[in-house]
């Protein structure tokens, strides 16, 4: 019996998981007369900056059984992901940890 489309925890053989995605991004604003920021004029509106920069982004799959977290990076999640492509990823980031 082939399980291909099911991703299998190397820990406890689990099959559920949940993707983690953690980004930090710096908002800067300039500081002007009325507000800080350029597109702020009575208060500061933490969605109004002039400029955002990602300063860094953690990825990771966690099995929903036994918690282990497998680190991995997908620069984009798309349909074109196969479960193969995250039991690989998974596989990896488990040979790394022994
Ligand atoms: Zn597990």
């Amino acid at each position: 019996m082939h399980h291909t489309n099911r991703v299998i925890c190397p820990v406890c053989s689990a099959d559920h998981f949940t993707l983690k995605y953690q980004a930090t991004y710096e908002y800067s604003y300039r500081i002007d007369g009325n507000a800080p920021g350029l597109n702020n004029t009575n208060e500061l509106l933490p969605y109004m900056y002039d400029q955002r920069e990602q300063k860094d982004a953690k990825q990771s799959i966690e099995c929903k059984t036994c918690g282990t977290s497998y680190p991995c990076y997908f620069d984009k999640w798309t349909e074109g992901i196969t479960p193969k492509m995250i039991q690989e990823a998974i596989a990896s980031a488990y040979k790394s940890q022994q």
